[in-house]
């Protein structure tokens, strides 16, 4: 019972709490403008603070210069009626727009861009001399505002094409959710462009009505979802990077063991799903201890990377190439068959015999032995099909080096191959 007369007297008060609630959710634009400045303003000291503690990231100096004159733009915004024109609308409006093509400059550099794109100053600059027009010669709030929204949809349009067409696979994620941002404020300022249109003439911007408060509110949006998405997209980037590293050789360049183990699971994976055949070559450089006592470790090093790079050079971009010791390198060769494999460890083995090496005003020439094994139901992993290739290798060491022997799975013996 208590309950009805409770939800009873709900009802009968109904009419007063519906006005307090209006009351409630009034936007007042210069009170949103001073908001959303103190938004904008903090975004904008720590993204200073984070482009200078990390240079490393591109673009985040711009991005705190965009934050920076949204701030100011939507401070002197804040003023409008009580201080002169020139500061209110002026310079208000071009600090916010300059704060969209900052964005779009920061995205750009976050993505490897050095230079700016002219387009931008040519937009700033038709956008002042029509916004002087719209000010002084013709006033019109309405065609400032239709003005200046088509000019932040063409800037969120801009950015939104970098990152459709930049953003790499590992950042997809954090990509798309920025790109998402951009994308609501090109479809808002579009909407808020047609209903100006359609609607009378504004008297007065700070009476405007609710669209262009939303305005406000979605700079808010803007300002804090792609700074989020822009750091997400930075630590991303470094976590890949990081990832990258830690399966490079620090030397050559080319995988380590790691590297190797990740890449051989992956097609270990692929071999389960589709009939291919999955072929191994291992490589040991000849007397390569000789070469160090001869020319020094410094040259020897030299020529395991000017060796690594030329070998990869020679494979196919889905080749898996890696070093597992000093002058030990291992290639995966995906959907390549048995006799394939062999005639490409037998070219790599004529390449590495014509090479010279000039260092130093050396001139050095080097062998090497390979041993080729293919992937089979015994040898399923890649440290089994290591070690019968490593026997193949052994083969061909004993046979007198610069030779390439294969491992027969049928027998487990290694035979020397002759081309
Ligand atoms: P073999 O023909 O039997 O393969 O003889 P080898 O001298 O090439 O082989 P061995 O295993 O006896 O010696 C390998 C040498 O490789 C020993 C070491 O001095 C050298 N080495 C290993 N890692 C590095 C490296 O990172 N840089 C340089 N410069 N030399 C290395
Ligand atoms: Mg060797
Ligand atoms: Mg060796």
């Amino acid at each position: 019972m208590e309950m009805f007369f409770k939800s009873e007297k709900r009802v009968a008060t109904n009419h007063s709490e519906r006005e307090d609630e209006m009351q409630l959710i009034t936007l007042d634009i210069r009170t949103l403008s001073f908001v959303t400045t103190s938004v904008a303003a903090i975004y904008g000291f720590g993204m200073l603070a984070f482009s200078l503690l990390q240079p490393r990231f591109r673009g985040f100096f711009l991005l705190a210069l965009a934050n920076g004159t949204f701030a100011i733009g939507l401070f002197f915004l804040g003023y409008r009626e009580i201080l002169s024109d020139v500061v209110t609308i002026i310079a208000a409006n071009i600090c916010i727009l300059s704060g969209h093509a900052l964005y779009y400059e920061a995205i750009r550099k976050c993505f490897g861009e050095e230079r700016i794109n002219p387009i931008s100053p040519a937009i700033m600059v038709v956008t002042l001399v029509l916004l002087y027009r719209f000010t002084y010669s013709a006033p019109s709030i309405n065609k400032r505002i239709i003005l200046l929204s088509a000019m932040g949809a063409l800037f969120a349009v801009l950015s939104l094409l970098e990152f459709i067409r930049k953003t790499p696979d590992y950042l997809r994620v954090p990509g798309g959710m920025t790109a998402v941002v951009f994308a609501v404020s090109c479809v808002f300022q579009l909407f808020r462009l047609g209903t100006t249109i359609k609607e009378g003439q504004i008297a007065s911007f700070m009476d405007a009505g609710e669209t262009h408060a939303y305005a406000l509110f979605l700079m808010i949006v803007l300002i804090s979802g792609s700074t989020f998405g822009l750091v997400w997209m930075a630590s991303g980037r470094l976590e890949y990077e990081m990832t990258r590293l830690a399966t490079l050789d620090q030397l050559t360049k080319v995988l380590n063991r790691r590297g190797l183990e990740d890449a051989a699971l992956q097609e270990f994976s692929k071999l389960n799903r589709e009939e291919e055949d999955l072929g191994i070559i291992f490589a040991d450089i000849d007397h390569f201890k000789s070469l160090n006592d001869r020319y020094g470790h410094r040259i020897g090093d030299e020529v395991l990377t000017v060796f690594a790079s030329l070998v990869r050079k020679e494979l196919r971009l889905h080749d898996i190439f890696g070093r597992i010791g000093g002058e030990e390198f291992v290639i995966l060769l995906p959907d390549t068959s048995f006799s394939n494999s062999l005639e490409t460890a037998e070219r790599l083995r004529e390449m590495v015999e014509k090479m010279c090496f000039e260092m130093e005003g050396n001139e050095i020439y080097m062998t090497a032995s390979f041993g080729v094994a293919m992937f089979t139901q015994q040898a399923n992993s890649l440290e089994k099909m290591i070690s019968c290739a490593d026997k193949a290798l052994y083969h061909s060491k004993r046979e007198g080096r610069n030779k390439v022997s294969y491992f027969m799975s049928e027998n487990g013996r290694p035979v020397l191959y002759t081309s």
